[in-house]
């Protein structure tokens, strides 16, 4: 809970009555609380911007064939590790490990994560 801070009617009461003392001792009280707020306000800032930017990138991905895939301008990038995006938000690139084929000229492609270690068959 915020401290009461003094009233403008206060510090003025107090100038007349000669208490200048007291009144300084307020006013720098109320520099200090304005400090205060100016900092929590960069801090809401800052996590409003970075709650923009997630909301910004959870509208830009999609998932197709079991990955998530990055729409920028008319390009798709990735994949991208489905379990470490839903785990932390993290954006891991998956590697692909190199096609090998199969009777009947089906190729069968394998992303992995280098950081969770997950696999994905590519559909
Ligand atoms: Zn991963």
């Amino acid at each position: 809970m915020a401290p009461l801070l003094p009233s403008y009617d206060m510090i003025v009461g107090l100038i007349l009555e000669g208490e200048t003392v007291k009144a300084q001792e307020h006013i720098k009280s109320l520099r200090e609380a304005a400090l205060a707020l100016d900092m929590e306000s960069a801090a809401l800032k800052a996590q409003v911007k970075s709650l923009e930017q997630k909301v910004e990138l959870r509208q830009r991905l999609h998932m197709e064939g079991g990955v998530y895939w990055l729409r920028l301008g008319g390009s798709r990038n990735g994949p991208f590790c489905p379990q470490c995006y839903e785990s932390g938000g993290k954006m891991v690139r998956l590697d692909s490990i190199p096609s090998k084929d199969l009777p009947g000229a089906f190729h069968c492609l394998t992303w992995k994560c280098k950081r969770c270690k997950a696999s994905y068959e590519a559909i």
